[in-house]
């Protein structure tokens, strides 16, 4: 059977917390944006769904709201990717060693207020969780859990955890579980291979011109 493509699952969760994900969306070289994914709403939802923020019903429901409002889904989409290059700093700052600044936390609490309106304390069979509201058609309330997420991290979050991969031209953001804190690229497969063949090709350079010489 030929193998179908799967749209849904085309983002790289591998940060192992869902605002890291989040940060994701995109690669950075020198503090500038490469590799945008999230160019409209429906990047939006459809990364809500990866994320499993975002049940289909709901995501239909979005998608449908955001086609009869599309000034408002323009505007959604920017207050997304200003949320996300807020959680950004923060994380890349505690990644360095470095304090987040006052200005970026005060954004993400700015975020977080208008989120946390939304949610509510719901009993479980054992104990209590947190849930966010449903019936809503808010095109906003995909970032609700992010912005949440992040707090999460801030507060109960291993935070010397936090790290930033060590590819220049990438910037992903991920929790290092790795038993001796070792973990240096956000995937070895992409950026820990690629810098792997490029240590190769500069070694290879190097001894050939060391033979030309020769
Ligand atoms: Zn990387």
């Amino acid at each position: 059977m030929e193998e179908q493509e799967k749209p849904e699952n085309s983002f790289g969760l591998i940060a192992g917390w869902l605002c890291l994900d989040f940060t994701n969306t995109v690669s950075r070289e020198d503090h500038t944006l490469n590799h945008e994914r999230l160019h409209s709403y429906a990047d939006l939802v459809a990364w809500s769904q990866q994320a499993q923020i975002l049940n289909p019903a709901a995501a239909q429901e979005l998608l449908w709201e955001a086609w009869q409002r599309p000034e408002a889904t323009t505007r959604v989409v920017a207050q997304a990717i200003q949320l996300r290059e807020v959680i950004y700093e923060i994380f890349s700052d505690i990644a360095a060693g470095r304090k987040a600044l006052p200005a970026s936390l005060a954004q993400l609490n700015g975020a977080l207020a208008q989120a946390l309106v939304h949610s509510r304390v719901v009993p479980q069979e054992e104990g209590f969780a947190w849930e966010w509201e449903e019936d809503t058609t808010a095109l906003v309330r995909v970032l609700w859990p992010v912005a949440k997420s992040a707090a999460d991290l801030l507060i109960d979050g291993e935070l010397d955890r936090v790290g930033e991969c060590a590819n220049d031209a990438c910037g992903w953001l991920f929790i290092d579980t790795s038993r001796n804190h070792s973990r240096r690229w956000c995937d070895m497969k992409d950026c820990g291979n690629r810098a792997k063949a490029q240590r190769h090709y500069t070694r290879k350079k190097k001894k050939d011109g060391m033979e030309a010489r020769a």
